[in-house]
C-alpha cells in the first residue's frame, strides 16, 4: 500500500468526515433502491447455542475452553508485520476410506502437527509441519492409512505463485486507468481502485457503494452493474470470504470486468439482470494473507489469544450447529454470536435494507471444484433441490465444455460435510432461489496456492457457468 493511500485509509478510520471526499459518490439518480414498506422474509436469528463440533474436522483444537474476551479496537495494522515462512511444510492428500482415518487425523491436528485444508468423503488434504513430517509419516504408516504428497515444499509454491508482471503488462497497466489485471493476484488497493475506475468510467451503468467496514476499518465495496430496467432480475455475487482463497476475488473481478467493459455488446441475458458484486468480503484477512500469513482463513477480529472468526460459520441461519467451533483458536470458529462479525453483519444489513429482490446468490470459494447448494448445516435438502441440481449440472457442463474442469454438483452437507452458519444457507433462508457455493480450482495439486497463470482459465470457464445461470433466470 502506498504511503498516501495508507494515510487516507488511516484518516478514514479516524474520522468519517475527513474521509468523505475520497469515497466514490454515486451518480445523481443512481441511489440504490432501499427497502421501505416492502416486507422482508427475514428469519429470526437462532440464538440457541449448539455445542456440537464436527469430529470430522481435523483443524478442531479444543485449546480454549473459555470464550476469550473480544478485543474491539479496530485498527489497520502496519505493514511491518512478520511474514510466516512455510519452508519445508508439505501438503498431503490422505485417504479417509479406512474407518479410523478421521480419528487419527483429528488426533494429529490436536497435537498441532498438521492442519486441515479440507476434504470430501474419500480424502482429506492436510498441511504437515516440517518438524512433524517424520512423526506423521510413522503414524499413518502404522495405522495403514494411505496418503501421497501433493506439495513437497509449500514455501516454494508460495514464492512461485504470484510472479511480478512482465514489462508489457506494466506498460498496459499505466495506460488503462486502473492497476487490475488477471495475470496476477492484486492487493485490495488495486481491486478497490478498479471498482472506482469502472464507476467513474461507466456512470450510466456502474456504481459503487460501501456497505460497511471491516473490523480494521476497510470498506466493503459493492459494485452494481445495471441499466435500470424495472423488469430486471437481481443477482448477488461475493468472493473472498476466506482470506487465503485468492482465486475467488480474482474470478469475481473478472466477471465484473467482462460485464462492465462490454455491457453494450453483452447478451440480453446479462443485460436483463442487476448485478451486485462484493469481490472481497474479508478485506482484513485478504491483506493479512498478502503481508503476513499466506494461509490465513478467518477475519482479523481479536478474540483474546487468537484472532479471527470464520465468516462462513458466522451467518445467522442455524448458527452454531455442526461443523463450526466455539473455540476462538479454531480455523472454523463461529464467532461469539450470529453476525457477531462486522463483515457478515454488513451483508445481512444490506440484504435487509435493499429493495432488490435477489433471484440468485453465488459465493465463490476455493478449492475442490464443487457447485454446492443448500443445506450446509445438516443433511437436509430444500424443497426445490431438484431444480438446484438441474441448473447446477447445466452450469457444470458449461464449465467443462469451456475449460475442461470437472465440477461436482450436490448439496454441501451431502457432498462434503455439514457446516453450519454458512452464507449460502442464510441466503437460502431469505428465499433466494438459486443459491450456490462454488469451490473453484483446483482439486489439490496447488490447493489454495494456485499459480496466477490459472486465473484467466478458471475465470473464463466459470463465466460460462454464470451465463447458464443468467439464461435460466431470464427464462423464469
Ligand atoms: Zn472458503
Amino acid at each position: 500500500m502506498g504511503s498516501l493511500m495508507k494515510t487516507v485509509v488511516l484518516l478514514c478510520v479516524t474520522s468519517s468526515v475527513l474521509c468523505t471526499p475520497f469515497i466514490n459518490k454515486l451518480q445523481p439518480g443512481q441511489e440504490w433502491p432501499t427497502r421501505s414498506s416492502v416486507k422482508q422474509p427475514y428469519h429470526q436469528l437462532d440464538e440457541t447455542e449448539n455445542g456440537t463440533i464436527s469430529d470430522t474436522v481435523a483443524t478442531e483444537v479444543a485449546a480454549n475452553e473459555e470464550k476469550a474476551p473480544e478485543n474491539n479496537k479496530p485498527k489497520i495494522k502496519e505493514d511491518d508485520v512478520e511474514r510466516i515462512d512455510y519452508s519445508g511444510a508439505q501438503v498431503w492428500k490422505v485417504s479417509t476410506k479406512k474407518s479410523n482415518a478421521h480419528r487419527v487425523i483429528s488426533q494429529l491436528a490436536s497435537e498441532k502437527l498438521i492442519a486441515s485444508w479440507g476434504g470430501n468423503h474419500t480424502s482429506i488434504d492436510i498441511l504437515v509441519k516440517p518438524k512433524a513430517l517424520e512423526n506423521v509419516t510413522a503414524t499413518l504408516k502404522n495405522k495403514e492409512i494411505a496418503y501421497y504428497v501433493m506439495i513437497e515444499d509449500l514455501q516454494q509454491r508460495i514464492d512461485e505463485e504470484n510472479p511480478p508482471l512482465d514489462e508489457n503488462e506494466l506498460e498496459l497497466q499505466d495506460r488503462r486507468g486502473h492497476r487490475m489485471t488477471w495475470k496476477q493476484y492484486h492487493r485490495l488497493e488495486d481491486i478497490h481502485g478498479f471498482l472506482d475506475y469502472l464507476a467513474k468510467t461507466y456512470p450510466s451503468i456502474v456504481s459503487v457503494n460501501s456497505i460497511g467496514k471491516s473490523f480494521e476499518g476497510r470498506d466493503l465495496k459493492v459494485l452494481r452493474i445495471s441499466d435500470g430496467k424495472k423488469t430486471n432480475k437481481a443477482v448477488f455475487i461475493d468472493g473472498g470470504i476466506h482470506a487465503r482463497e485468492w482465486i475467488s476475488p480474482a474470478v469475481v473481478t473478472y466477471f465484473i470486468n467482462q460485464f462492465a467493459e462490454n455491457f453494450d455488446v453483452e447478451s440480453d441475458d446479462i443485460r436483463n439482470i442487476d448485478w451486485y458484486f462484493l469481490p472481497v468480503v474479508n478485506p482484513d484477512g485478504y491483506e493479512y494473507t498478502h503481508k503476513s500469513d499466506r494461509l490465513w482463513r478467518k477475519n482479523r477480529k481479536g478474540y483474546g489469544g487468537c484472532a479471527g472468526a470464520d465468516l462462513n460459520r458466522n451467518f445467522g441461519y442455524q448458527w452454531g450447529g455442526k461443523g463450526a467451533s466455539r473455540y476462538p483458536c479454531s480455523e472454523i470458529y463461529r464467532g461469539s454470536g450470529p453476525f457477531s462479525e462486522p463483515e457478515s453483519k454488513a451483508i445481512a444489513q444490506f440484504f435487509k435494507n435493499t429493495a432488490a429482490e435477489f433471484s440468485a446468490y453465488l459465493t465463490y470459494h476455493s478449492y475442490g471444484q464443487y457447485l454446492l447448494y443448500p443445506w450446509g448445516y445438516d443433511n437436509a435438502l430444500p424443497p426445490d433441490h431438484k431444480n438446484l441440481e438441474t441448473v447446477g449440472n447445466l452450469m457444470a457442463q458449461a464449465i467443462k465444455k469451456t475449460g475442461g474442469s470437472e465440477y461436482k454438483v450436490g448439496s454441501s452437507s451431502g457432498l462434503l460435510y455439514p457446516a453450519a452458519g454458512g452464507s449460502d444457507d442464510w441466503a437460502k433462508s431469505l428465499n433466494i432461489k438459486y443459491t450456490y457455493t462454488i469451490e473453484l480450482s483446483d482439486t489439490g495439486r496447488y490447493g489454495f496456492v494456485l499459480p496466477a497463470s490459472y486465473i484467466e482459465p478458471v475465470a473464463r470457464e466459470n463465466l460460462a457457468g454464470l451465463r447458464v445461470l443468467a439464461s435460466q433466470l431470464n427464462k423464469e
